[in-house]
């Protein structure tokens, strides 16, 4: 692998082994969803949540891109499960500061798996009564598709593999890539 070209950012790059989304795809992508979100907002005031802490760098790009007036709001769960997979069995480890009701909430999300995190939100979400709840996420694995969780925006349908930076984690690190890749098997030995 040319480690130049990906630009072996932080020292990563001989972990690596493919790029799945560049930068470009990424920033292009953001661009697609926030002219479109802008027009079904439009008049409205958008409170963003982001889910900690995957969804930290979307949710930083996807705002600056956006150009409506929106507020943000942070909220840390954890799924009990193993590194990789997840169980649907969530804690919540820090909560919204404010109260939604009667907002416009739009979630912001790294990436649907299983589902099961996100269905959980919604429903605790949606029992604080806000105007309205949506969700855009910059990633879709296949298993999504098992669960009925109703997600209005996606960025990308990817395969079924364990993917990270541009937010995504393996055992914290690689989260500051900006952009999206598979590791070298032997990194998770
Ligand atoms: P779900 O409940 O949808 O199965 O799990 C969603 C969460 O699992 C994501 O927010 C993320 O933390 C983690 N996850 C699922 N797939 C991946 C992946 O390919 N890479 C990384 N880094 N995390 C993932
Ligand atoms: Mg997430
Ligand atoms: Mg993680």
């Amino acid at each position: 692998t040319d480690h130049g070209e990906l630009g072996n950012h932080h020292g990563y790059g001989p972990d690596i082994d493919h790029v799945l989304l560049s930068e470009e795809q990424i920033r292009e992508k953001i661009e697609e969803l926030a002219a479109q979100i802008a027009v079904d907002y439009a008049g409205k005031e958008v409170l963003l949540v982001g889910v900690l802490k995957g969804a930290v760098l979307f949710m930083s790009d996807f705002a600056r891109a956006l150009r409506l007036p929106t507020q943000m709001e942070f909220m840390a769960v954890s799924s009990y499960g193993s590194a990789t997979s997840s169980s649907g069995v969530v804690r919540i480890l820090k909560d919204l500061d404010r109260d939604i009701s009667d907002r416009h909430v739009l979630v912001i999300e790294d990436i649907i798996d299983s589902g099961l995190t996100l269905s959980w939100l919604l429903k605790n979400l949606g029992g604080r009564r806000p105007a309205s709840l949506e969700v855009c996420a910059l990633l879709r694995k296949p298993d999504a598709v098992k669960v009925d969780v109703p997600v209005r925006y996606v960025g990308f349908d990817i395969p079924n593999e364990f993917v990270v930076g541009y937010g995504l984690d393996y055992a914290e690190r690689y989260r500051d890539l900006p952009y999206i890749a598979t590791l070298k098997p032997e990194v998770y030995q």
